[in-house]
This record gives structure tokens, sequence and C-alpha cells, in this order.
């Protein structure tokens, strides 16, 4: 049966003259295509406008990743090949047909005269256009929606895995403590100095394990926002002295000096004694891990005034180290985030560029967080010959009076 190309074309613009689509009847092409015909190409450089008069087409794309995805179905009456018409540019998308498919094509020329002599197609393909867009948005949103909520569910699987590996380390752990101990105070063990040396190492290496696995779990329970803070009015000076000595052995071996510098009067702050330590005891690891021997750490801090915080107490923590390059500098704080290579770290916990699980830092912004305040760092760069060091920040409000008196 003869198709009425003027009839299907009055029925696609009916603003047009009879003249004009008497003309146009001449110009354009009727073609129809069997199933599975790809009638656009993504990428070809090809301009020709389609209109369909029977059938159906399915329009797809190739996304990062190779994978082709379907937009949409296009069906009687509805349009295609208008955009890369209109950009000059290579097709977007592949448009096959999926069962028998009649179109009218209409070259560049063509096309553009009808858009000239025809403002209700002009404004038709600007509102066909916004809504195709707007549902390219739309599956882009939701593909992006999925991509993190996997990300998501991996990163549960992550720390549901860490929560139980270190729930199950902790049992065998505390076993060997305990033989330790009972080697340790055993009388032949005693007047042996072999054996009290070896006992020594088991016990120091039990211990650390015990670290990491504490760090383990203080993790898990960060993320799970159950991280308790039970508050008190702390003295920083009470804490710097303690890591101080805490670290004097690390420090000596690596060569490094620690400074501590409080300026002015620094009131309490209102905090949990056990994660400030935490807090500073893992800022002061890095800043040992990170500089070179003969470098140098200093601690300072001081009474300040913050916008929407108000009184505070600031602390800087600046190390001789290697620097932290810019791009890096927010997402340290992210768990599992490290510079560099893992498998290249050394192991010691405060020997230069020693490794760790890439969670202190996590720690510390979960903790400050905990705490109201906020932690971020400066530092010029990475540079292992020029050494620019860095300098981690930290921002905790300050008591106030009426907090002490509840006390
Ligand atoms: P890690 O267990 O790897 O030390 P952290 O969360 O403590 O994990 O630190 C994340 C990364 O931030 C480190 O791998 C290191 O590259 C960088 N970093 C942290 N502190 C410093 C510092 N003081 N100087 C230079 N780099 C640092």
């Amino acid at each position: 049966m003869e198709m009425d190309v003027v009839t299907k074309l009055r029925e696609a613009f009916p603003d047009l003259s009879e003249d004009t689509l008497q003309q146009l009847k001449g110009l354009v092409r009727v073609a129809t295509y069997p199933p599975n015909t790809l009638i656009c190409e993504e990428g070809a450089y090809e301009y020709v406008f389609y209109l369909i008069v029977d059938g159906e087409v399915e329009i797809t794309k190739h996304f990062d990743g190779g994978e082709e995805r379907v937009l949409r179905h296009s069906t009687v009456g509805d349009f295609f090949g208008e955009m890369a018409l209109v950009q000059q540019e290579p097709r977007a998308a592949n448009v096959r047909t999926t069962r028998d498919t009649t179109v009218i094509e209409f070259d560049k020329e063509v096309f553009d005269n009808l858009l000239a002599s025809s403002p209700e197609l002009a404004w038709r393909m600007v509102r066909t256009t916004f809504d195709r867009l707007r549902s390219n948005d739309q599956t882009a949103l939701s593909d992006l929606h999925e991509a993190y909520m996997t990300l998501a569910r991996l990163d549960k699987a992550k720390l549901d895995f860490i929560e139980i590996a270190a729930h199950e380390l902790r049992t065998p752990l505390t076993v060997i403590q305990g033989y330790a101990d009972v080697l340790r105070n055993n009388d032949v063990i005693q007047t042996d100095s072999v054996l009290t040396e070896i006992v020594g190492g088991i016990m120091r290496g039990t211990t650390r394990l015990y670290e990491i696995v504490n760090g383990m779990l203080d993790i898990t329970k960060i993320d799970t926002d159950t991280l308790k803070t039970s508050r008190v009015p702390v003295l920083l000076q009470s804490v710097f002295a303690e890591l101080k000595n805490e670290f004097s052995s690390a420090l000596a071996e690596r060569k490094l000096e620690l400074h501590v510098k409080q300026i002015g009067d620094v009131p309490y702050i209102e905090a949990d004694p056990n994660l400030i330590y935490k807090v500073f005891y893992q800022l002061l690891v890095n800043a040992i891990k990170y500089t070179p021997d003969n470098g140098s750490i200093t601690v300072t801090y001081w009474l300040t005034e913050v916008e929407r915080m108000g009184p505070a107490v600031a602390i800087a923590v600046q190390d001789t180290g290697i620097g932290i390059d810019p791009k890096h500098q927010k997402a340290i704080f992210e768990k599992f985030y490290q510079i560099g290579q893992v498998a290249l770290h050394s192991s010691g916990k405060t020997s230069f560029k020693g490794g760790g699980p890439g969670l202190g830092l996590a720690l510390v912004k979960g903790a400050i967080e905990a705490h109201q305040g906020m932690v971020w760092v400066e530092s010029e760069g990475y540079d292992e010959e020029k050494l620019p060091g860095s300098a981690f920040k930290v921002l905790l409000p300050a008591h106030t009076p009426d907090f002490l008196s509840q006390q």
C-alpha cells in the first residue's frame, strides 16, 4: 500500500501550509527498515533527521566501561537524529529498529528549511530536547545513586569484616598475653637475661597488636556513630606531657625533637580524655613517621575565638617532614586512604614512612567531630628533599563556666 507522505507530514507538522507540504514531499525520502537495523550509529558523522511513521526504534548509548544502555524507545510520531544536526556533531547514540519500521528522512538542508518555516516544529524540538536531557539526567542520577549504594554496601562489608576480625583477634591475643605474663614472672626465666628479653619481645608485640585491634574497633564505632564521649574537663598540658613521655624513646631513636608550647593561658577543654589522648597520639605518631631523622615536631596551643564555636582551643602539630600534596589533603582523613603504595611501607610504628592501615586520621577526624571540633591539614606540598613539613590544626570548644559548675 502506497503511503500518503503528505498526510503523514501534515500530522507531524500541522502548521505547515499545503504548498510547503507538497514541496516537502518531493524533498524527503520514505524508507522501511527490517527489525534490528542500525539506523544511526554512535560516533558516526551523518546528518539526517528521521520521523517515525510506523514501527518502533530503540535508542542506546555506550557508557564508560563499554556497557550499552537503553536510553528509550521511540514510536510513531516521534523524531530522532536532530541532535547531531543541530550541534553538527557525531551521533551521540545508536538507533536500532525493533520491528519493521518506516521513517521519513530529511537531509540537513531540507531539515534546516523545515525548521525555519515551522515555528511549531522548532518549539516541539526545543521541548523534546529538554525532556530528553531531563530524562538523561534522571538516568545519570539514578546510575550515580546505584553506584553510591554499591560503594556504601562495600564500605559496610569492609567495616563489618574489620569488626569481626578485630573481635576474633582479641581472644587469642588475651591468651598469649596471659601466658607471656606467666612466663615473665617465672623464676627460671627471671634469672635468664636472654629469655627475659624474648618474653619482653612477646609482650611488646602483643601490646602493639592490641593497639592495632583497638584502633580497628574504634574506627568501626566512629562509622556507626556509636563513639561515646564522656566529657570531663581536660588539661591539654597534661595530655602533651604524657605523650612526650610516651614517645621519648621513639623520638630519641629517630633523633627527633618534640617541643610543646603553650601560648598564654589555656583553659580546660570539655572532652573525653581517652579519645583526646588518641587524637594527639595519632597526630604525633604520624609526625614522627613522616619526618626523617634529625627533624623536629612542634605542638603549639592557645586560646582563640572561632565563629559559630565561640571560645576554642587551637592546637597545631607542625613537623619538618615530607609534607602532603594539596590534592590529598582532604582525602587523608577518609578511612583506608593512604598516599603511595601500601606494599612499600615499612611496618614499624614510628619508623620513617612506616605504614599503618590508613585509619589513624579517620579516627582523628571522627573523634574531633564527636567533640564538635574541626581538624584540617596545611602543607605546601610533598617533597622528600626539601621537606616542607605539615601542620595539622585542631580546634576544640573551650570550656564554659557553666560546664564546670554542672560537673
Ligand atoms: P596511616 O595508617 O597510613 O598512617 P593515616 O590515616 O594516619 O594512615 O594517614 C593517612 C596518610 O596521610 C598517610 O598514609 C600519609 O601519607 C599521610 N600523612 C599523615 N600524616 C602525615 C604527616 N604528618 N606528614 C606527611 N604525611 C602524612
